[in-house]
């Protein structure tokens, strides 16, 4: 009896990928930039973008990091995941994009220098203000490719995230694409007006958006994570096989959220932190004034998850202190 082959052999590709003026032949990985704008001083900034293009045919995934320009755990995210991506064995391509928001970035802002928030001004207009133009720039040479897209965003404003994706898990291939990802939790997110989530979903794309760590950092923790789930989605997609082992996890899903606020202006000390489970009226940290004379509970207001939380103790009342998930 002849062995049953039942593996189809994967197809040699024969196009270049293309974006803006960079191009990749089938089977190399290649570095550049596009350009934006100039700067005030004449001085034109430009996008960082890698293409990898596989060896073999298969889907398109962008990745971008960088829209708050603060947030630099997916910049980090995009390095190890090029370091470690090899397009002779690729099925399909990827295009990358550690620094959208490139004046943020500069500024070590979230914002734009108008403080515009790029992440509403999508899907832009040639004409508008230099967020809706980097928008719309991005969404004609990278996001109109896109099958599938990864976001990598961290928390704002001193506030950490519980590595998590945050998708529309209505839709199936999202939700197959969240659980393949692998992230602790998955939060069943609706879609904000102007944000690259909406424009790129609208052409048709699968967005997941990985949410973890903080701005300024390098979370280690939220990097691991964010490195190996684009590594699972990859293996789901049936774009690449990773040598390494993958954690396999089952993301506990989370349909509703809630801030838990400040209920008085003082100093803030947390007893419980990220990913640690609670019971309805768990106390999750004291706020006092400076002698702890005078206190105030942060209690859970039902059984949940802790997936996100502030690192700064000073607050005032009605400060979003900690970001409690549904169980
Ligand atoms: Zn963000």
């Amino acid at each position: 009896m002849g062995r049953r082959v039942t593996a189809v052999k994967a197809k040699r590709s024969t196009s270049a990928l293309q974006v803006g003026q960079l191009h990749a032949l089938p089977g190399k990985i290649i570095k550049g930039e596009i350009d934006v704008a100039r700067l005030p001083t004449d001085t034109w900034v430009s996008l960082p973008v890698a293409l990898v293009n596989g060896k073999y045919d298969g889907r398109r995934l962008v990745l971008c990091a960088g829209i708050h320009g603060d947030e630099v755990s997916g910049v980090e995210i995009i390095r190890q995941v090029l370091s470690q991506v090899d397009a002779r064995k690729l099925r399909g391509s990827i295009v990358a994009v550690p620094i959208v928001n490139i004046f943020g970035f500069i500024q070590q802002s979230r914002y734009l220098p108008d403080r515009r928030d790029l992440n509403r001004s999508f899907p832009g207009s040639p004409e508008g203000s230099l967020a809706a133009r980097i928008a719309y720039l991005f969404m004609r040479d990278v996001i109109t490719q896109a099958e599938y897209l990864i976001d990598l965003h961290t928390g704002s404003d001193h506030r950490t995230n519980l590595p998590q994706i945050r998708a529309d898990l209505t839709d199936d291939d999202v939700r197959q694409a969240a659980i393949a990802f692998g992230a602790p939790v998955m939060v069943h997110a609706r879609i904000r007006d102007g944000s690259l989530r909406e424009a790129a979903t609208r052409r048709g794309a699968k967005v997941l958006l990985y949410e973890a760590g903080e701005a300024l950092r390098l979370d280690q923790p939220a990097i691991r994570d964010g490195v190996a789930g684009v590594f699972q989605v990859l293996k789901h997609l049936d774009m690449y096989e990773y040598e390494k082992k993958l954690p396999e996890r089952q993301p506990i899903e989370i349909a509703k959220s809630t801030w838990l606020r400040a209920g008085r202006g003082g100093l803030l000390r947390l007893s419980k932190g990220l990913g640690d489970q609670v019971v309805k009226g768990t106390q999750i940290g004291i706020i006092s004034d400076v002698f702890g004379d005078s206190k105030r509970s942060v209690r859970a207001k039902f059984d949940g998850i802790i997936i996100g939380l502030t690192r700064n103790p000073l607050v005032n009342r009605g400060d979003a202190v900690v970001h409690l998930g549904q169980l």
